[in-house]
């Protein structure tokens, strides 16, 4: 039998917050979701408004917030670069007050807090695939640090709250995750080259296209995140959860057009700033401590994703 957390998921109105809300809901839990609505939006969560075990809060987790929980899933900060760079100051403060006030909640209710960390951490990294001991090669003054280094502070923070006040913390590193709720217009490769493809529109190469990354859907995501909130006290992290599969851009980008039939032709663009020139990651980890491998091939998670976008756009007009 599955006893009734009360879970708080900050971010929970965004792509992985809402899917989040949704499974921890199927399975008896109360969730308190808290956003801002920076880059989430009420729409993600929408059919979850009346149900009795949710409830929707505004608030921005750079300032302290005072309820009652037993688990924290620390979700909250925009994670296309298009957005975290919209206002870094803000995107850093997300990062790094959010994490010292989510931890100073769970301290004083003892809740068991995880940390929605991420491969940037690892920057443009040296060692191929990445694994959890790899401590980075990030730029610290660069377009993507307000974002790489406010994450890598956070996790500072989950460490040592753990070392001196004995926090019960769990920290995954995410990597690229797609699927349904993804904002079109988040600037993200996925999204971006599914509604250049459905519309018809050139898909924007940047760079040579050769560059790699390694996509996982979000609904083996979010096994992996409850499955690492729900593992052994002793079980911290850093996890990586992400899928292995690696493909370089141009090979997504031909992948979309032919799973949606698209007349779309690919067109290069700069490549952004420090840009990752390859990104997969080594999920041994995950697989010993929580028993946790993603499931859904490229293919698959693509396809559905492209009926969630083709159902959006004909909505949207
Ligand atoms: P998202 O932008 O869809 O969701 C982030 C949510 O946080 C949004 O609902 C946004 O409104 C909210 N938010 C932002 N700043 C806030 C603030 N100050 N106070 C309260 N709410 C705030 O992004 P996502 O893809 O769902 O990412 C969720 C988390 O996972 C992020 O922490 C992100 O860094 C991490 N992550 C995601 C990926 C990925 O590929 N999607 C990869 C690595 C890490
Ligand atoms: N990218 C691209 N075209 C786009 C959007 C992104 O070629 O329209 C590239 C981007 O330069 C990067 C990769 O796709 O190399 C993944 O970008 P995204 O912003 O999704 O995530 P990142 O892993 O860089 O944070």
């Amino acid at each position: 039998m599955h006893l009734t957390n009360r879970i708080l998921i900050t971010g929970g109105a965004g792509f992985i917050g809402s899917h989040l809300c949704d499974r921890l809901l199927e399975r008896g839990d109360e969730v308190l979701c808290v956003d801002n609505f920076f880059t989430g939006a009420r729409s993600n969560v929408e059919h979850l408004i009346g149900h009795t075990r949710f409830e929707l809060m505004r608030h921005d987790v750079t300032f302290p917030l005072f309820v009652e929980t037993d688990q924290i899933y620390n979700m909250a900060c925009p994670a296309s670069p298009v957005h975290y760079q919209f206002d870094p100051v803000q995107t850093t403060k997300t990062s790094v007050h959010g994490a010292i006030n989510m931890l100073g909640l769970a301290k004083r209710t003892k809740a068991r807090i995880l940390q929605a960390s991420t491969s940037e951490v690892y920057g443009d990294p040296n060692i191929h695939p990445q694994t959890e001991d790899y401590w980075g090669h990030v730029n610290p003054i660069g377009p993507r640090s307000c974002y790489d280094e406010g994450k890598r502070c956070a996790e500072t923070l989950f460490f040592d709250y753990h070392r001196q006040h004995q926090l019960d913390i769990k920290v995954a590193r995410i990597f690229n995750t797609y699927g349904p709720r993804m904002h079109p217009n988040d600037g993200r490769v996925v999204s971006n080259f599914i509604v250049q493809a459905l519309k018809g529109e050139d898909i924007t190469l940047y760079g040579d296209g050769e560059q790699t990354r390694s996509f996982c859907y979000v609904d083996d995501l979010v096994d992996g995140l409850i499955a690492l909130m729900d593992s052994p006290e002793g079980v911290t992290g850093p996890i990586n959860l992400g899928n292995p599969g690696e493909f370089t851009i141009k090979e997504l980008a031909e992948q979309v057009i032919d799973l949606t039939g698209s007349t779309s032709n690919m067109v290069h663009k700069p490549l952004p700033q420090d840009d990752p020139r390859q990104r997969q990651p080594d999920i041994s980890r995950a697989a010993d401590q929580l028993n946790w491998a993603p499931k859904v091939a490229l293919r698959d998670g693509l396809t559905r994703t492209i009926a969630y976008f083709d159902g959006l756009l004909t909505r949207m007009g």
